[in-house]
């Protein structure tokens, strides 16, 4: 029963021994990994008791105690170093959120794990976030599930500083490098309700020339995106 979104976001994850799924509610995504064999043992980490207890009940029922543990604590805090967590998941929520329990947990990635992060809204905070953190994306991608385009990324610590684009923060470059039909639709999707905004914006009494002219640019930006194939 595994979502359209958490199978794709599964598919990022490359075979490892040790998973951490931080904001893990049900624990589906290390639940489904787990009996594919993809990885060898998981911790499910969550902030909250319901959704924690959510993961407790997954676990026995699926009879995957001895190889998945589920611990209750803010973001990292719930890893130790003798964890060695290769794999480090975060999946449906904000990219704010993603990008700060990063920064407070930095101390949990001096071996450098791979991190599997698909954030519901402000990709490119976290884009900036690895690029400051010698994080290089090596692999992205979009999928629609129930009207909502979920963009989701798999990067890896580079031993050589990082640079991406503006373009390539705000559309990922992976993305960019493939534009496949998923995202044409959802720009060409974003691209209509910009120009909505827009048009209101300049119709209305007030016609506030920041946010015009914001506004403007990010249609232009769309447009360059979607225009150029090269
Ligand atoms: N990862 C699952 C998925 O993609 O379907 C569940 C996503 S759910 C929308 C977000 C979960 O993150 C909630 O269960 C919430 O309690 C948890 N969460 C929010 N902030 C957190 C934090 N600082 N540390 C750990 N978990 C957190």
């Amino acid at each position: 029963h595994l979502s359209k979104r958490l199978r794709a976001v599964a598919e990022l994850v490359p075979p490892s021994r040790q998973l951490a799924d931080i904001g893990s509610d049900h624990a589906y995504l290390p639940a489904y990994l787990l009996q594919r064999h993809v990885i060898q043992a998981a911790i499910a980490g969550e902030v909250r008791l319901g959704p924690l207890q959510n993961a407790q009940k997954e676990i026995t029922k699926l009879g995957l105690a001895t190889v998945m543990q589920a611990r209750l604590g803010d973001g990292l805090a719930v890893l130790n170093p003798t964890d060695q967590v290769d794999v480090i998941v975060m999946a449906g929520m904000g990219g704010e959120l993603i990008s700060d329990i990063l920064t407070a947990g930095q101390a949990k990635l001096a071996n450098h794990p791979v991190l599997v992060l698909q954030p519901n809204v402000d990709e490119n905070t976290v884009r900036r976030w690895l690029v400051a953190h010698q994080y290089q994306i090596s692999a992205e991608c979009i999928v629609e599930d129930s009207g909502h385009f979920y963009e989701m990324m798999r990067a890896e610590f580079s031993p050589t500083p990082v640079r991406l684009s503006e373009t390539e923060i705000n559309f990922g470059p992976q993305l960019l490098a493939q534009k496949d039909a998923i995202f044409q639709k959802k720009w060409r999707d974003r691209l209509q309700k910009s120009q909505l905004i827009l048009s209101n914006l300049e119709n209305s009494a007030s016609q506030p020339q920041d946010k015009i002219a914001a506004m403007q640019r990010r249609v232009t930006a769309i447009q360059e995106v979607l225009h150029d194939n090269g």
